[in-house]
């Protein structure tokens, strides 16, 4: 197993130092590769399950789809024209006139077999008629006397305009590969070879709890100083985004025995468990305390903002599902929360669920004013893309940053991520951003 306590806050190199943000996500990684090895070796028990097209959107396709055909089936037109035999093409500007000798529709091809001094009208798709290899488009021919066409030899090449059978997935070849996170247009590639039903990796459990005193449920009038917990919420909407079950474990307060105890209980149902609250400075210490009889938990003191304060490690006791299950401790600041989530959680979930692709693309833009930065950690800050009067893409940050004002959340739509060692942006700088659409 990795070894979290070299990365925790206990150990003297981090005594003065925190931890860099793709330090934390190298540790993160390579404990879950230990624990997927780990829970592979224990227990055989299949992780894989059939679903229907239908429910298979954000699934994690589990073994190769192949496709049991050739995609197209056989040759057909790229366009509506006239297909005929390229044998006559030479490249010149002479004009070659053909006789029609009938109509190919997609669905309704056209029989019989066509010579020299022949062609057949064709629509988009229908199958290319024997003795034909190449499709003149329509718009360049003219009708002669109604029952020939005419065109110029130098406007089309052999072959071209027409679809060649299997140039699109061959029978027997990997059409989607294992390790797929499941997107529409993979669901109708599955269709469009005539599978419904695919291979999946099982759902993920995935138990939430709100931690703190001063967190109400919605429904009940909030009394001095108490807030309602939003926490649970926005996770609850980043899990759904991923297709898993969830196992809502409500709010705890801050006591040792109902801390624990909502622990023991997830740790028992789940195969990763998020809380959030309670790991900041003072109170980790409590956390702390039952996170080393339940489990092996690094506290760590990330360089990044928001989102600094974090506790990750595994739980002692087995699920159901015979594994070990992956524990986060999410800081309590709304912003910070989904902060770590984007960077952090995601991916380990994807990565335990079999994915092979586990890291949400980044793209660039203008920052349209200048952006304060301190060399020395990582920061998310939230911003509205969009796009300059030259065309180019830009970014403007959303007001106010503070880790818990999750309207900046709410009316942004993506990150500019500074990244560790960057200083101050100036206006008009290219900076990293990274979409919420389909992630957050
Ligand atoms: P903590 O990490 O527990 O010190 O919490 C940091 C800040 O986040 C405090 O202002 C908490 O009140 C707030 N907070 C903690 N948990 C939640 C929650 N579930 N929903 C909304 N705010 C929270
Ligand atoms: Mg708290």
């Amino acid at each position: 197993m990795t070894d979290l306590n070299h990365l925790s806050p206990n150990s003297p190199i981090l005594l003065t130092a925190s931890l860099h943000v793709d330090e934390a996500r190298k540790a993160i990684a390579s404990l879950v590769t230990d624990l997927l090895q780990e829970s592979r070796s224990m227990n055989n028990a299949s992780d894989v399950e059939s679903v229907s097209l239908d429910q298979a959107i954000n699934r994690i396709l589990a073994e190769d789809l192949l496709s049991p055909i050739d995609v197209p089936a056989a040759d057909n037109s790229a366009m509506d024209g006239f297909a005929f035999n390229g044998d006559y093409l030479d490249g010149s500007d002479n004009i070659v006139i053909l006789k029609v000798l009938g109509t190919a529709y997609a669905g309704n091809p056209f029989i019989g077999s066509i010579d020299m001094g022949e062609c057949v009208k064709i629509m988009t798709g229908a199958l290319m008629p024997h003795g034909c290899d190449t499709v003149i488009p329509q718009e360049f021919t003219e009708s002669v006397d109604g029952s020939s066409v005419g065109f110029k030899k130098n406007q089309v090449k052999r072959g071209e305009n027409r679809r060649l059978r299997s140039e699109d997935l061959q029978s027997g070849k990997a059409a989607i590969k294992a390790g797929c996170l499941l997107r529409p247009s993979d669901l109708g590639l599955a269709a469009s070879l005539g599978i419904a039903t695919l291979q999946v990796h099982r759902k993920l459990k995935v138990a939430i709890l709100s931690s703190g005193d001063e967190l109400r449920p919605l429904g009940q009038a909030l009394d001095a100083g108490s807030i309602y917990d939003s926490n649970r919420y926005s996770l609850t909407g980043l899990l759904n985004r991923l297709n898993l079950e969830i196992i809502d474990c409500g709010i705890v307060r801050d006591d040792p025995a109902s801390l624990k105890a909502a622990f023991i209980d997830a740790a028992s149902k789940a195969d990763v468990l998020i809380s959030s609250g309670g790991v900041s400075v003072g109170e980790a210490d409590f956390t702390k305390q039952i996170m080393q009889e339940l489990g092996d938990v690094g506290f760590w003191k990330i360089a990044m903002r928001p989102g600094r304060p974090m506790a990750f490690g595994i739980l002692k006791s087995v699920n159901d599902s015979g594994r070990k299950a992956l524990f986060f401790g999410l800081p309590g600041n709304p912003v910070a929360v989904m902060v770590t989530f984007y960077q952090f959680v995601r991916s380990a979930l994807l990565q335990l669920n079999g994915a092979s692709q586990t890291e949400a693309p980044l793209t660039q833009a203008v920052a349209e004013e200048a952006i304060r930065k301190k060399p020395g950690r990582t920061e998310f800050q939230r911003a509205i893309l969009g796009r300059g009067a030259d065309g180019k893409p830009t970014v403007k940050l959303t007001g106010s940053q503070g880790a818990g004002i999750l309207r900046s959340m709410s009316e942004a739509n993506c990150f500019v991520i500074l990244s560790h060692d960057q200083g101050n942006v100036a206006a008009g700088d290219w900076v990293d951003v990274a979409l919420f659409n389909g992630l957050l």
